[in-house]
């Protein structure tokens, strides 16, 4: 059997690059697609990471070699004090690149103070143009601030801006166009994600989902679309520009109707510190038990490592979305960190 030393890898051989880190599990928005109106059984503070535990497993990651860490939740800027947290973060020896999923609200306020302390790019999620299914979607009337926080990102990170966007059947899908208009506009990119099995009221169905298929066919026939030559080949998303050299590109993340497990390098962390090695993971690995446990003799780091590398070997091969057999993951989107 090959041994499990040197890069970051599983049994198939994918070396992890890529890490997310959920900073905290509440929101202030209330996603229709998400979690329920009334929110959610929030974790108490106690059982969240501090800065200086998340400092140190990233670090142990970097070491690891993981190249690529975003910060998210639940909604990351809810979490106080975070230019502290981006500050220790981005001064990892080894860290390629710090950045941040956010749904954009007090984006503008804090984006100066987040750029000071050294995030390298944001993306925004984005569900509607239009104030009232904005506000239907998010629960909460918010259209304007978040578009002030678009602006502001642009002004403050390395582009190009990528937007996130979640399409539900019935409710934003005569928006296809709108969002590409933007991209064309903008100079933006728009990042259609599918709608997944992973909302907190378990409540989704395949007949809600628009695929990535249904949108690049609906934006072609007015805006012709050719691959981006530059397409990153472990990103999520298959991007794709406007053929008639307008800038501005389209990506297409379709984890349920076209799965790219075959190419994920990525894990996630949860703000109660658990390690996830799949979006779906129906189990996971505690690592906050073992930066708090008083009884580790020897060096933490190594004893961590340890643990890592193991739990990363065995990432789960693939999701089965959609097929017999699926099981739900253990936690909701926001609770793992998307
Ligand atoms: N609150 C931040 C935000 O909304 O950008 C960060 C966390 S959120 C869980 C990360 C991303 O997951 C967002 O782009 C959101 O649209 C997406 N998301 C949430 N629930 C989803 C679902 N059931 N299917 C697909 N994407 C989902
Ligand atoms: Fe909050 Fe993001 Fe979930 Fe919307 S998608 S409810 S903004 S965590």
């Amino acid at each position: 059997m090959e041994r499990n030393t040197g890069q970051l890898k599983d049994a198939l051989g994918r070396v992890i690059e890529n890490l997310r880190i959920s900073i905290t599990d509440r929101c202030n928005f209330r996603c229709v697609y998400c979690m329920p109106a009334e929110g959610l059984q929030w974790l108490p503070k106690a059982d969240l990471l501090t800065f200086e535990e998340i400092e140190s497993l990233a670090s142990s990651f970097v070491r690891l070699g993981v190249k690529k860490i975003r910060l998210t939740g639940g909604e990351p800027l809810v979490r106080a004090d975070l230019p502290k947290l981006v500050e220790r973060l981005a001064r990892i020896d080894g860290l390629e690149d710090l950045s941040l999923t956010t749904n954009g609200l007090g984006l503008a306020k804090i984006a100066p103070a987040l750029s000071e302390a050294g995030l390298d790019r944001v993306n925004i999620s984005l569900d509607s143009l239009v104030r009232a299914v904005f506000e239907k979607i998010a629960r909460r009337d918010a259209l304007d601030e978040v578009l002030c926080g678009i602006e502001s990102a642009a002004c403050y990170f390395e582009g190009p801006l990528k937007i996130n966007t979640v399409l539900v059947r019935g409710i934003n899908d005569g928006e296809i166009l709108s969002f590409s208009e933007l991209a064309r506009r903008e100079g933006v990119e728009v990042r259609f994600i599918e709608f997944m099995p992973l909302d907190a009221q378990k409540d989704w169905k395949a007949d809600q989902l628009i695929t990535g298929k249904e949108i690049h066919d609906t934006i072609s026939q007015k805006y012709p679309l050719k691959k981006d030559p530059h397409q990153d080949p472990h990103a999520p998303s298959q991007d794709w520009v406007f053929a008639d050299g307008q800038g501005g590109k389209i990506g297409f993340i379709d984890p349920v109707s076209a799965p790219f497990c075959e190419s994920c390098n990525r894990v996630r962390i949860t703000s109660d510190g658990k390690l996830r090695t799949c979006l779906f993971s129906v189990g996971e690995t505690n690592l906050k038990s073992i930066l708090r446990d008083p009884s580790n003799e020897g060096d933490p780091n190594q004893k961590l490592e340890e643990v890592i590398r193991k739990a990363v070997w065995n990432k789960e091969p693939g999701h089965l979305i959609s097929q017999k057999g699926f099981i739900h993951a253990s936690r909701s989107m926001s609770q793992i960190g998307g």
